[in-house]
């Protein structure tokens, strides 16, 4: 298979439409498309038609408003494209206005309180800067979502609105430090998924990853990933085919798919593609989730997505590597072979760590869910406090340019292995600090508490507004500047000075950064309750509403959608525990209690009493009666009164009162899966479920 030839064969991309349409609508489009100018609405007929006939010449039938509500899925309804005649023939008809306009019903997405379900009005909107593309027989419109009253209830919108902030102030900061070449302004982005793959038929048989994506029982199995050999190591031949088939669907639409490995847990795994720019970034990672997990039906595997799907082993993250870029190629965060000279550099690392200073609550939020939780923090996750890695060397740099030393940061050293066959190869600046959160990585940052579920479109969102935020106040200073080199050398003192507190190069896994963190005076929030917050902080609500990417109703509509799915999501994982519980768990062991306990009669009848095994019948039957009270526990707490309760005391009471109850259940039920014949438990264990794909 050659990659050229399926390679974007189903996406109404450049090509197709330079290909396909007028050169005047095709240029006008483009100007829209690269340089975000304003759409020009008479071309929609000319586009409309041309994407019908590319579409239905690939086999569609059916074109579909692609949308993402705020559930971190992406939704569509499909309609087809005929339209009857007055003699009672049908023709295929695809206009201009469905192309550019959908209503879909808006009360049935998660709207905050924006929506009542009587007043269902919503509207899609065309994203023209996002290609089209077929699939399955629809030929799929990226598209804005808005209620009708124009509020956002998507997560694109505010991200469309972030990039025009971004492409503003980074323009003005670019022609303030000389630059005039380039015409637009933009975020890059690669987005590393990691996913879990278990076999299908042991997967249909755990009620708990069916419904909530994780597993909320499971005894320890003997080999996790201990001895390290999963990481990078071969890939099952399964897998393998199962990887190749999910390549070669991107490819054809137009994701591209660049790395794949075993990750560090068993069965875990990594895809990354080449990084884009942000709005494609996140249509094709919701993409890529999509396809992960249609394609895992078809090998028979199920593709798991969530952050903490096994407890006790590595929970799945999503690296957003994030950088700004210019439609001329330069790069921001480019050190080049002279960082300390690098005035576009140096300013914006500066205003990277002074808007993740300030900033740290909201960049927070954007990686909390419920699901996240159980994941930050662990051993293998970044902790829930926010810092930035520089390396040794850049921070160095800086710390110079504060005391008036233009000291170089490119050491360029050599890698020597003392091998003379091998080559010598250059070290790079810095080593890898694989445990912070917000990592300069070469020549770009790397978010990495972001959760494998949730799209990358809220944390590009605000790391766009954060960056355009501080662009702002950076650009009304080097625009007034008579000296600029002395005002950047102000510029870089002020940021240490006073925001040097986020930067960490040590060891964020352990307790004393912990301890150092909170001498720092940084936010430590350690779950998605109290990072709710953040969303509704009147500094990040101004900060947003002022550069017009979220209005404070749109704020204070997320924040509770937000806390409206911690509820639902843990009310869900409460009531499926108790389900397993109760129908399969308890039946089971109560059985093989009786079981044991017979035969234990039998043979104490025969003269072999046996201690042992009295022992084990003791133990059982202390932990069904464990389990028992755990579970009357877990009950009485969910039905205690939550009418008493605002919205943010039951997330919280969810996450401080219901979690603990339910790991008091799990770890009674653990304790007994451990000590039972296998055949008798009935559901398949995490030696299952990890080790027999
Ligand atoms: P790593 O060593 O972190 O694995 P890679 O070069 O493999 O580094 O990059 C990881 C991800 O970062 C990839 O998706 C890659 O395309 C992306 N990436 C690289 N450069 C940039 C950039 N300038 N902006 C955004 N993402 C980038
Ligand atoms: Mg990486």
């Amino acid at each position: 298979m050659k990659i050229g030839e399926i390679f974007a064969t189903q996406v109404f991309n450049d090509a197709v439409m330079r290909e396909r349409l007028p050169k005047k609508i095709y240029q006008s489009l483009k100007e829209t498309t690269r340089l975000g100018a304003p759409l020009n609405q008479e071309i929609a007929d000319v586009v409309a038609a041309a994407m019908k006939d590319w579409a239905t010449g690939l086999g569609a039938t059916h074109y579909s408003h692609w949308f993402q509500p705020l559930n971190n899925l992406s939704a569509g309804k499909h309609d087809s494209f005929i339209s009857t005649t007055r003699d009672g023939n049908v023709v295929t008809e695809f206009s201009s206005s469905a192309l550019v306009k959908g209503e879909p019903d808006a009360s049935s997405f998660p709207s905050g309180g924006l929506r009542a379900t009587f007043e269902a009005r919503g509207y899609t909107t065309w994203d023209p800067t996002s290609p089209a593309f077929v699939r399955d027989g629809t030929l799929y419109i990226p598209t804005a979502f808005c209620s009708y009253t124009g509020e956002a209830l998507d997560s694109k919108t505010p991200l469309l609105r972030s990039m025009q902030a971004l492409n503003k102030q980074g323009l003005r900061l670019l022609r303030a430090l000389g630059h005039n070449g380039s015409r637009m302004v933009y975020a890059t982005v690669g987005a590393e998924q990691e996913y879990f793959l278990i076999d299908k038929e042991k997967y249909e048989k755990r009620l708990d990853l069916k419904l909530c994506g994780r597993t909320l029982l499971g005894a320890k199995p003997a080999k996790g990933q201990e001895l390290e050999d999963h990481y990078c190591g071969r890939i099952r031949l399964r897998v393998a085919s199962y990887m190749t088939e999910l390549d070669n669907a991107l490819w054809a639409l137009g994701v591209t798919s660049k790395t794949k490995h075993n990750e560090a847990a068993p069965a875990q795994h990594e895809l990354a593609p080449i990084f884009e720019p942000v709005n494609t970034a996140v249509d094709h990672n919701l993409l890529t989730m999509e396809v992960m997990r249609v394609t895992a039906k078809r090998h028979n595997l199920a593709c798991l997505l969530h952050e903490k799907p096994f407890e006790g082993i590595n929970g799945s993250g999503k690296h957003n590597n994030f950088s700004i870029s210019t439609d001329d190629g330069l790069n921001f965060l480019d050190p080049g072979q002279h960082p300390e000279e690098n005035k576009l550099f140096l300013i914006t690392l500066c205003a990277l760590i002074e808007g993740v200073d300030t900033y740290a609550d909201l960049i927070r939020m954007t990686a909390a869910s419920p699901s996240n939780d159980h994941r930050l923090g662990g051993y293998e996750a970044p902790p829930a406090i926010i810092s930035i890695f520089l390396g040794e060397a850049l921070t160095t740099m800086l710390s110079n340019i504060t005391k008036g030393s233009t000291a170089g940061a490119h050491s360029c050293s050599n890698l020597y292995t003392d091998v003379d066959a091998l080559p010598n190869l250059e070290r790079d600046d810095s080593d890898r600090n694989r445990t912070s959160p917000f990592a300069f990585t070469n020549n770009k940052f790397e978010f990495r508490m972001v959760g494998s579920s949730q799209s990358i479109a809220f944390c590009n969102t605000v790391l766009d507004a954060v960056a355009a935020d501080v662009f702002s106040r950076f650009a009304d200073r080097l625009e007034k500047a008579e000296d600029l080199e002395l005002e950047i050398s102000h510029i870089i003192s002020e940021t240490i000075c006073n925001h040097g507190r986020i930067l960490y190069n040590g060891n964020n896994y352990t307790q004393q950064w912990v301890e150092e963190a909170q001498k720092r005076g940084l936010p430590i929030i350690s779950n998605s309750a109290q990072a709710a917050e953040a969303i509704v902080n009147p500094r990040n609500v101004e900060m947003l509403e002022s550069l017009g990417i979220l209005s404070s109703t749109e704020c204070h509509a997320r924040y509770e959608i937000h806390l409206e799915n911690i509820v639902k999501v843990i009310t869900m994982e409460a009531e499926t525990m108790q389900q397993m519980v109760r129908q399969q768990i308890l039946p089971s062991l109560t059985r093989f209690i009786g079981d044991t306990a017979a035969s234990y009669n039998e043979l104490a009848g025969a003269g072999f009493e046996n201690a042992q095994l009295h022992g084990l019948l003791e133990k059982l039957s202390g932990l069904l009666s464990a389990i028992h009270c755990e579970s009357v526990a877990l009950e009485a707490l969910e039905h205690t009164d939550h009418a008493v309760f605002s919205l943010k005391e039951l997330a919280n009471y969810m996450t401080d009162t219901i979690r603990p109850q339910m790991h008091a259940l799990r770890t009674a039920c653990d304790a007994a899966e451990a000590l039972v014949a296998s055949d008798v438990w009935p559901i398949p264990t995490y030696t299952d479920l990890l080790h027999r794909i």
